[in-house]
């Protein structure tokens, strides 16, 4: 995940001393497969280029348990152990990985400007975003209220926390049939609860949901409030066939509340320079990493709504390195 800041103050920027500027032919941000396969290509082609982690290092795989459809794997590994080696791998080609986070950006010239946690400066002749997308909430005041008290969105970082315990994730696509079965090998009881009669989810991953003894799947069920104490969850109420005959309000007990409805793109601080579609996701030219700016490009999940996977994202961030190569060659020929 990469949480990108708005924070784009002129007077800020124009505060900078020329010690926080420095300029980078390939700046990369973002450090999910895609950031680091492009850091990999990038350091390959002498393009020094530097990589800055964002607020999650490793993106959305740290978050994951087994991955076991990432090509070279036989036995499957874990999210983190993946990462870790991709970071290794474009470290051992020099890339120049970072910690920071971009806060700010400014395409209109010719060098492209970043921020990087609102103090340092980056001036880069190419920009490789790979920024990611972060996990939805449903927009619930209680998933505020709760924050920090039985509300997640991650289950492999958080439900350690309730072992023993009976928890909801709600969702029904991969990744909730991902964090109910992760979960139920944890917990005592997990719900799984499911707007529609059917999930989303790939076959494989619902048979396995499906079967697992202690996940009971709540299906046409949406989430009215959470119910709690001290701002600890005990509790959630749901909705059984919203707007339909036979409309009822249920009530189940539990101790944790995981969030699984899917994810948003981390390109707003991009957005007065470059072109997404509706929901935010960056939209490159068909075929290519370019976006509507010469010189910059986007891989991996913010700029793809359709695959979204590990494999596809790393292959985006190979584009991307080649793409900004050429671009340079062009340019300095
Ligand atoms: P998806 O978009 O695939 O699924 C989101 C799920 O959340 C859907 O079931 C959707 O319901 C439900 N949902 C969305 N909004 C709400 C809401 N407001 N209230 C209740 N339910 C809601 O997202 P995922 O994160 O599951 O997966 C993203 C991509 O990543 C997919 O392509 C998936 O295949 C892939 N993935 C692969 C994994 C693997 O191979 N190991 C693991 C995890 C993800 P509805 O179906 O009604 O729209």
């Amino acid at each position: 995940m990469f949480k990108p800041l708005d924070i784009k103050e002129d007077n800020q920027k124009n505060d900078l001393q020329a010690s926080d500027v420095e300029k980078v032919k390939c700046l990369i941000i973002g450090s999910g497969p895609a950031g680091y396969t492009a850091a990999i290509y990038a350091s390959r082609a002498n393009l020094n280029p530097v990589l800055y982690e964002g607020l999650q290092p490793g993106g959305q795989l740290t978050t994951t348990t087994e991955v076991e459809n990432f090509p070279g794997y036989p036995e499957g590994v874990t999210g983190p152990v993946m990462m870790e080696d991709l970071k290794k791998q474009a470290e051992r080609f020099g890339a120049d990985i970072r910690w920071g986070m971009a806060t700010a950006a400014d395409f209109s010239g010719d060098v492209h400007k970043v921020w990087i946690d609102d103090n340092k400066l980056i001036e880069a002749e190419t920009v490789i975003i790979a920024t990611g997308a972060t996990a939805k909430y449903l927009g619930l005041e209680d998933e505020k209220k709760y924050a920090g008290g039985g509300v997640s969105a991650c289950a492999t970082c958080d439900g350690f926390f309730y072992r023993g315990k009976d928890v909801a994730v709600v969702g029904g696509g991969d990744t909730a049939a991902e964090e109910a079965m992760y979960l139920a090998g944890l917990c005592r009881k997990v719900y799984l609860i499911v707007r529609r009669d059917e999930l989303r989810a790939s076959k494989v991953m619902a048979d396995r949901v499906k079967k697992m003894q202690n996940i009971e799947i709540l299906w046409k069920h949406q989430t009215k409030g959470l119910l709690g104490n001290n701002g600890v969850v005990e509790g959630a109420v749901l909705v059984k066939n919203k707007g339909e005959a036979g409309e009822e309000e249920v009530k189940i007990k539990i101790d944790g509340f995981f969030l699984a409805i899917g994810h948003k793109p981390n390109s707003d601080i991009f957005k007065d320079y470059i072109t997404t579609d509706e929901v935010g996701y960056i939209k490159t030219i068909p075929g290519t990493s370019k976006t509507n700016v010469p010189g910059v490009f986007a891989c991996g999940d913010v700029q793809d709504p359709v695959y979204r996977q590990a494999v596809t994202a790393a292959g985006s961030g190979c584009m991307a390195a080649i793409d900004a190569e050429r671009y340079l060659s062009e340019k300095h020929s």
